[in-house]
Formats: C-alpha cells, structure tokens, sequence
C-alpha cells in the first residue's frame, strides 16, 4: 500500500467510480486498497457484475477462452477460481464476479440500485458533484466512468410496439425469473451476437420461432465444452505467462495472425489453416487469420468465401442458406459472432427466417405480431436483439458536465473526441475506462480493463505524490489522437460495415468508427500509454500548467 497523501479538499470522497462490472469493481479496489483513497461505487443494478448482471438472455455465456475472461492482476485469485466450462455461462460470470466482491471486501462501498444521471464540474472548487436518480449529490476529486461499452440497451422505435398484446424483452433487459418460451409464438428481431447466441436456445422450447434478420452475419462455432484438466493445469502453472503474453497480444489473446498474404497461398495450403481455426473454434478465424484479412478486400474475399461455403453446407433449404449469407460487407467488419448450432437451427421445422431484404423489413409491430413484407406474422413473445448505443451511449447518460459547464453530450455531438479513450479536452479529473478511442471492444475485455484501471490508479498515484490537484488532455494531443485513430480505421476495411463500431446501429449517430484499433495491438497501445506516463503525462496538462512542454522547454534552455 502506497498511502500517498490524501486530497485536501472538502470533498465527500476523492473518487466516485460509476459502475460495478469488471471494471468498475477493479477501479474500486484499486483506488482503495492500493492508494487508501476514500472512494464510493454507484451502481444502477442491485447487484454487482455490469454487462454480466443485467444480460441473462437464454444462450449468454461470454464469447473469449474463460482463463483470459478473468481478472489477472491477482495471483491467488488465478489459482483459486475453477472454469467449468471453455466459455463460461453468465451465471458463472455473476457468480466469479460476486466472489471477487467478497474476496475484495467491495460491497461495503457500492451503493446499489443508484443511477448517476448528472455529473457536474465546479470551475471554482475544481471538484466534481455527481447526482443519482434516488437523490444522492456527493462531491469528489475524480470521477472515474466505469460504465462498460455495450451497456445502453438500443431499443428502436417500432411503429406499434406499445400495442402489441403479448410480451416483449429486450436481451439486455430480460427478467431475473427468466421467460418461459413453452408453446408460445415467439419472434426474435436481430441476428447480431447476443440473438446468435439466443436463436438455438429459444428454438428448443418455442412453438414456433420467426426469425426477423435485417443483415446477415459470419459465424463461427464456439466449439464450447469441458477444458481438459491437464491444460487447465498447465494453464494455471503458467499464469504470469499467459498473462504477459495476453498483455502484448494484439487483441488480448494468446492469438496471433499468419504472419503472410493469404494471395501468397495455394488454396490447398490456405483450406488447411481454415480448417485449422475453424476447428478450433472461437476467435481464431477471425482474430488469427492471414494478416491481410482486414486491410484487402480481395484477400477478404478468399477468407469470406470459405465461411459461405460452410453455411450452404449447413443450411439444408438453398434459399434460406442463400439469405443467410453476408454479401454487403467484408468478413471481419461487424464483431464475429460465435455460434452454437445457429445455422443448423435454421434447418427445424419451427424456425422461419424473415430476411428484410428478400422477404421485406418490419413495417410495423401490430396487437397480435410483427409485419413484415406487407405479411403479419402473429406472435405471443417479441425477443428484441438489437444491440446497443455502443461506447458513447454509456458515457453520455451520465449528463456529464465540465469546464464551463459545458456538456459532454454536445462536446460529441458530430462524435466522440478523446484523449488515448482515456480523458476528454476540458473534463478534468474524469477518466473514461476502455471509452471510445480505446481499443476497448476489439479486445478481450478484462485485458484492456486491467490496463485502464492500472494506468490510472498510476496516475492518481503520481499526482497526489506531487500534490497535483486537476489532470487535463490538451486540445492539441486530443485532435491528434482523434485524427490517428481515424486514419488507422480508415486504412482497413472496417468502415465498409453497417456496423456498430461505426455507430450505423443507430439512427442519427455520426458515422465514426469508434473503438482504437492500434497496428501495434493492445500491446502497442499499453506500450504508448505507458510512455506518456513515463514522459511526466505527455498531452495533459496538470492545474493548468503542461509539465511536459515546461520540462522540454527547460531542457532546450
Ligand atoms: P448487435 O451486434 O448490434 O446486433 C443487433 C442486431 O439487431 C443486428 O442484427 C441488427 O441488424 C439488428 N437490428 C438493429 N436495429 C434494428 C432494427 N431497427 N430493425 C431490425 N433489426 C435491427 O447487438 P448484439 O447482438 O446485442 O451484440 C452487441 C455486442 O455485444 C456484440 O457485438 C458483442 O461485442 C457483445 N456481445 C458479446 C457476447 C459475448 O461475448 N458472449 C454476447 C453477445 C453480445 P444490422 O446488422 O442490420 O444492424
């Protein structure tokens, strides 16, 4: 424990941390038992676990390898916990997370059932006032938003939903008691991860199940099941490996990609590697695929091409298999579902897909049904799959205002500018973990979260050993990194998706890709946080002052 001095002010606490997942929970601990700073946790659930708490859909289970799908930064807690399976189960996840709550004495400072909706900067006190939506104003020196990237449910506005006679969810919204699907009607509207996870699961108890696809999606099977207990064993012998390795990985996993043009390959030598990952199941394909994969469209094309060839085997009906093939965008583009039997469920008599190009969009939601097409389809239960205001709906909930009392909302209005998704131009002592900017979502989550939260306990850590009152990107460094992280998307074929990495999920949002990809990986990223740190916190400024900049200049002099 470092116990650096406390903050003189009088403030409530020197931190508020907003959300109690994976990250906001690490933060907590953090900023408590490493620096002894007086911290509280404001979490809108009743319970701790963030994306894990609230998306109990049938079929959730997480889509990343469960001995990397954990936190790392403690070496008992590697030994002590036990996977069951090779993707773990929400309820699994909830109940990893809970013990970490235990394990880490957490809850006594979280305060459940408590949504922040304002969070306001004081230009004379410099401190920050956060608001709950049960009546709770408390003051603080930092703010840190914990708030995850996929957390603000994207519910559309269906003509006639609030007519319709029967049940609705949405997945990310789904009661506690579960839903029974038995001999009921039901219509998933989405095909995206979460309804590729859904669709087998619901198949199995439903009557009759309408499937209301507006674009098609690759999939590849998650290849799910017992770890043999000799690999678990070397795993756990190994862990500070795995852990440097998952570190300076690219994407946070032991994954790496070919290093070669998959044109330079015969297709006898490149059927074999596809078959190799697709075996493997998981992320392989799609994250440990020939390099060239996300920057030519005509290497796309070979790698896409044996992914349509294995729905046209799966599927038994040609033109159903013909409508579940993606032709709009390339592979890669759109987040790689990992799927469990989907496209075979396609081949039961109780599943009908709706393609909104072929068979005609949803029109309207009815009393009794969806139309679609012109065609009512009549239904007792509406499953809505329809993802998220991805990375800035989060953050942008939270009525954030800072310097001048000016909104975060507007600041972003034609998209989201950021500092290394850390830190935003005129926001002091408000850091954002895994924000937009970030490699965030193009990684394996805890990976990038552990380096959020340990950067910025550095940070705060730093400041109160120099007794440093405000930290602040420059416009400079924050117009730099936004114009980076831009020409970095726009070389690849990312922003040829509908996506929501490009925020074309929702209507009326900007047209930006919007998570970091690094052509250094993850680990190139940590590397260029980690120095900016070391160069006294290059591109912020601190109580006004740029130490970088005065330093440098003293050095010139
Ligand atoms: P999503 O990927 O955004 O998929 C939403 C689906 O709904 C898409 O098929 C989308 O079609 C459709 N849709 C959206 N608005 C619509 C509208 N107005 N009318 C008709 N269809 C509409 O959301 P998601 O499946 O919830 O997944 C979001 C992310 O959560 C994933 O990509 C992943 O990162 C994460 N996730 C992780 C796991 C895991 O690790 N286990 C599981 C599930 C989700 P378009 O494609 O045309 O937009």
């Amino acid at each position: 424990m470092t116990n650096p001095q406390q903050t003189k002010s009088n403030a409530d606490f020197d931190a508020v941390v907003i959300g109690a997942g994976f990250s906001g929970m690490y933060m907590l601990h953090s900023l408590r038992d490493k620096l002894d700073l007086n911290v509280t946790l404001f979490e809108a659930g009743n319970g701790v676990g963030g994306t894990w708490y609230w998306n109990r859909y049938p079929g959730a289970r997480c889509d990343s390898d469960s001995y990397i799908y954990c936190y790392t930064f403690d070496k008992n807690l590697l030994q002590e916990w036990n996977w069951s399976e090779r993707y773990p189960e929400q309820d699994e996840i909830l109940r990893y997370l809970e013990h970490c709550a235990e394990r880490f004495d957490l809850k006594p400072d979280i305060q459940f059932g408590k949504r922040v909706v304002a969070t306001t900067f004081d230009d004379q006190t410099t401190l920050w006032t956060v608001r709950t939506d049960k009546g709770d104003m408390v003051t603080s020196r930092y703010v840190i938003a914990a708030v995850g990237s996929l957390s603000t449910a994207n519910v559309p506005p269906f003509k006639g939903l609030g007519s319709f006679k029967g049940k609705w969810y949405h997945t990310s919204q789904w009661p506690h008691e579960g839903v029974d699907f038995t001999a009921k009607r039901v219509g998933v509207i989405g095909t995206g991860a979460t309804a590729v996870q859904a669709i087998p699961e619901i198949a199995q108890q439903a009557k009759h199940l309408t499937v209301f696809q507006r674009t098609p999606n690759f999939c590849v099977p998650a290849r799910n099941g017992k770890v043999d207990p000799e690999i678990t064993k070397a795993r756990k012998a190994d862990y500070s490996g795995v852990r440097e390795r998952i570190k300076n990985s690219f994407f946070g996993f032991e994954l790496n990609f070919i290093p070669k043009s998959v044109l330079q390959t015969t297709p006898e030598e490149r059927e074999k590697e596809f078959d190799r990952m697709w075996d493997d199941g998981g992320f392989s394909f799609w994250l440990a695929n020939y390099q060239d994969m996300f920057f030519s469209k005509e290497a796309n094309d070979i790698i896409a091409d044996y992914l349509k060839r294995k729905i046209r085997a799966t599927v038994n009906d040609p033109v159903v298999a013909e409508k579940l093939i993606p032709k709009t965008y390339p592979y890669g583009t759109k987040r790689q579902p990992l799927d469990t039997n989907y496209f075979e469920t396609f081949n039961k008599k109780n599943v009908l897909l709706v393609d909104a190009s072929t068979d005609g969009p949803i029109e309207e939601i009815t009393p009794n049904g969806i139309r679609a097409g012109g065609k009512e389809y009549p239904l007792d239960i509406i499953v809505i799959a329809t993802g998220f205001d991805a990375l800035t709906g989060p953050l942008k909930n939270l009525g954030i205002k800072g310097r001048g009392g000016k909104a975060l909302i507007d600041e972003w209005e034609s998209g989201p500018q950021t500092y290394l998704g850390l830190s935003v131009v005129g926001f002091p002592n408000l850091f954002m973990i895994t924000g937009p900017q970030s490699p965030s979502v193009l990684s394996n989550m805890p990976v990038s979260i552990e380096q959020h939260v340990e950067w910025i306990t550095e940070c705060i850590g730093y400041m109160h050993r120099h007794k440093l009152t405000t930290i602040e990107a420059t416009p400079r460094a924050q117009e730099q990194w936004v114009t980076h992280v831009a020409e970095i998307a726009g070389a690849t074929l990312m922003p040829q998706a509908n996506s929501w990495y490009m925020g074309a999920n929702i209507s009326g949002k900007p047209r930006q890709f919007l998570p970091y990809l690094c052509p250094e990986g993850l680990g190139g990223y940590r590397k260029k946080c980690a120095e900016i740190a070391e160069r006294g916190y290059e591109g912020f400024v601190f109580d006004g002052v740029n130490r970088t900049e005065t330093t440098e200049s003293r050095a010139a002099e």
